[in-house]
């Protein structure tokens, strides 16, 4: 498969959804039969996002392969089919890292080692893998074009154009166009500049897609595409929307989706966006509304927990129904305060997360669930902490704890497992407290067996499934059977039965926990069951044994 490339660079300033924009037109052009592929570019040094903090940076997205990414991969997975991996982050880190690691072996044979060709080129190669994995391969350079740590992307996709040909190679500029209140009248000023900038290092965009508050008129693209030298029809409005779900429809009726295929020289036929639209005449006309408790500690920014509130937001969709999250931060909430708000909610939900600041204020939380029967959803940290709960006030074991908490816990109920096998490496695997921290994460998509006339069962409809995980503790396997007698199920377990994937409480209505993060397979036209299954319980919540909303 011959693969054209399509590459996507910011301007102005940094949150005009460069990311959404990616998805966006890899969902129309896949809308018109094309494979697609994505890749995002980093300029940070960081060598992956695995270790950088989601406040400042938002979640790290995992893959199915154990890639730990930037979030915008999770933007490209929920609008299209595409399956991305390893090599579809990179960062300038991992860029440097290789060459320097090269460099260490003697591979430049005593050549000066610099940013033009060797870390060019090292980003060039990185680029080139996604050839014949797909149609079209989108990559975005993350940050502003102008920031001096984004310079050897831009003069690496300046190259490609002349290693690729014209036809097989196109520049997208996202940028800004504001609109000045005391003028009266959108600026396009700050757009010039941007141009001019890229223009600087070599780059000349074919198309600029806009962001402003509302649709640019006639005489504004005009005059953007005299100033930047690109076609009147090539300069796009991309208005603010109030569903980020709108943008493929949107693009489209500005013909960004034909000026693209026009440009690469491609034949395809128009695109079917039947399935987005019916998704949009679903969420924009819910007929329910339910209340969920995200019971977590980075709960103050919603790009922490992006997959999570879009996961949720399927699942309403599912339900026809719209999701209203109450953030509850269990670092300053406990007692009557948390109780309060919990009992406004009709579901209640603790996300995963690390470390021990917040806990005391998540299982109360739990166990307000389980008393209340109110639908409880456990994700990861969620589903550990669930069975903290459940052993310290049903089976009465007073000190069960994580060993992620309290190391010389007397009962280790979570804990490190030493030995277990290891479906992704296909061998067993053995770790101690002194193992390096990132080499003992289980990452990625393993494989968890389902069990008849349980909640999960009934949700997905089959017996295996594949599942993402990211994180290090296990529940321990000394305390199955005592937890059992309390009341706890074991509906999902690992194909060698010894390792628990999911758990559920017997006598409540809707009381899940995984060990997996079931909100990174999520999608808009593909909810996840989980999701789908939870919103449903907390609606029945709501409505009560009468079934009114
Ligand atoms: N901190 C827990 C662990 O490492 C849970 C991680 C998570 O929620 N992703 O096992």
């Amino acid at each position: 498969m011959k693969t054209k490339f399509i590459f996507i660079t910011g301007g102005v300033l940094s949150s005009l959804g460069k990311g959404l924009a990616a998805a966006s037109i890899g969902a129309l052009l896949e809308a018109r039969g094309l494979k697609v592929t994505f890749q995002k570019l980093d300029p940070y040094i960081n060598v992956d996002p695995g270790t950088m903090n989601p406040f400042q940076h938002g979640e790290v997205f995992v893959t199915d392969d154990g890639a730990e990414t930037d979030l915008d991969l999770g933007h490209y997975e929920r609008y299209t089919h595409a399956e991305l991996g390893q090599k579809n982050n990179y960062t300038s880190g991992r860029i440097y890292d290789s060459v320097i690691k090269k460099e260490r072996r003697g591979d430049y044979l005593g050549g000066t080692v610099q940013v033009i060709p060797h870390i060019t080129d090292e980003i060039k190669q990185a680029i080139l893998q996604l050839e014949g994995d797909a149609d079209i391969a989108i990559v975005e350079i993350g940050g502003t074009v102008g920031d001096i740590e984004g310079l050897p992307f831009l003069e690496a996709i300046r190259q490609l154009r002349g290693d690729l040909g014209k036809e097989n190679t196109l520049y997208i500029h996202v940028t800004y166009v504001p609109f000045i209140k005391a003028a009266g009248e959108l600026k396009t000023k700050p757009t010039q500049h941007s141009v001019k900038e890229l223009r600087s290092i070599g780059i000349q965009p074919d198309i600029l897609l806009c962001r402003a508050e509302g649709p640019l008129s006639q005489g504004i693209k005009a005059k953007i595409a005299l100033f930047c030298d690109v076609k009147e029809d090539c300069v796009i409005s991309a208005r603010d929307v109030e569903c980020i779900y709108e943008v493929p429809l949107r693009f489209h009726e500005e013909g960004l989706d034909d000026r693209i295929v026009q440009y690469l020289n491609m034949w395809t036929r128009a695109p079917i966006l039947t399935k987005w639209k019916e998704l949009m005449v679903k969420i924009n006309e819910p007929h329910h509304k339910v209340k969920i408790a995200m019971v977590g500690k980075y709960v103050n920014l919603k790009e922490s927990y992006k997959s999570l509130n879009e996961a949720l937001f399927h699942g309403g969709v599912a339900n026809r129904s719209e999701v209203e999250i109450d953030f509850l931060n269990s670092e300053e909430l406990t007692g009557d305060a948390l109780r309060k708000r919990l009992e406004a909610c009709h579901g209640i939900l603790v996300p995963g997360g690390f470390g021990t600041r917040g806990i005391p204020g998540k299982i109360e939380a739990i166990q307000f669930a389980r008393e209340h029967k109110i639908p409880f959803l456990g994700i990861c940290l969620g589903m550990q902490l669930a069975v903290i709960e459940i052993a310290r006030n049903v089976a009465n074991i007073r000190n069960a704890d994580s060993t992620e908490f309290t190391p010389s816990t007397p009962e280790p109920v979570i804990y490190l497992m030493k030995e277990w096998f290891d479906y992704r490496s296909n061998r067993v695997e053995v770790r101690d407290e002194n193992t390096d921290l990132g080499g003992t994460m289980r990452l990625g998509a393993y494989p968890c067996r389902l069990k008849d006339g349980t909640i999960a069962k009934a949700a997905y409809g089959v017996d295996e499934i594949f599942e993402r995980h990211r994180h290090r503790y296990e529940f321990n396997n000394a305390y199955r059977e005592v937890l059992e007698k309390a009341g706890l199920i074991y509906s999902g377990l690992s194909p060698d039965g010894e390792l628990v994937e999911i758990v559920e409480l017997k006598d409540h209505p809707w009381f899940l926990g995984c060990q997996f993060h079931p909100e990174f397979k999520s999608r808009p036209l593909n909810p996840h069951p989980l999701f789908v299954s939870f919103i449903h319980a907390a609606l029945t919540n709501k409505m009560g044994v009468q079934g009114e909303a």
